[in-house]
């Protein structure tokens, strides 16, 4: 996706904080982070978002969660905990049309934020 803000990312055509990066996926730093440790974990593959996700999408999807595993890990964040939160379109606030996953953490997280 050419005009995709993300794929831009992960080709390097917009720089990035970069955190990890295997076959299927990269994760990066927010830009605007709403926790010590915000980072985006996204597929190399352009999924809009869940709305647009297919079931030949779940090994990609899944993967993402143990790509989040590691990096959690590698954070040092596994012990204390973290958040992982997928927003989809408007009453979520999506604002970037390619699936990927927040993982928050490095604070205590109250309930919905
Ligand atoms: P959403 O609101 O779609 O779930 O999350 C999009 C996230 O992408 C936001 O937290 C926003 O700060 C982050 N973001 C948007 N543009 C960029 C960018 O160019 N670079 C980085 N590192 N993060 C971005
Ligand atoms: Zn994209």
């Amino acid at each position: 996706m050419t005009d995709c803000v993300f794929c831009k990312i992960i080709n390097g055509e917009i720089p990035s904080a970069s955190v990890y990066r295997d076959e299927q996926a990269y994760a990066f730093r927010d830009i605007a982070p709403a926790a010590p440790t915000h980072i985006l974990i996204v597929p190399l593959k352009h999924i809009g978002s869940v709305n647009e996700m297919t079931e030949a999408d779940e090994q990609i999807v899944g993967h993402l969660f143990t790509a989040a595993k590691k990096i959690a890990a590698q954070e040092g964040l596994a012990e204390n905990g973290y958040r992982l939160i997928v927003n989809t379109n408007a009453h979520a606030g999506q604002t970037v049309f390619h699936i990927h996953l927040h993982l928050l953490g490095g604070r205590q997280l109250t309930k919905m934020g």
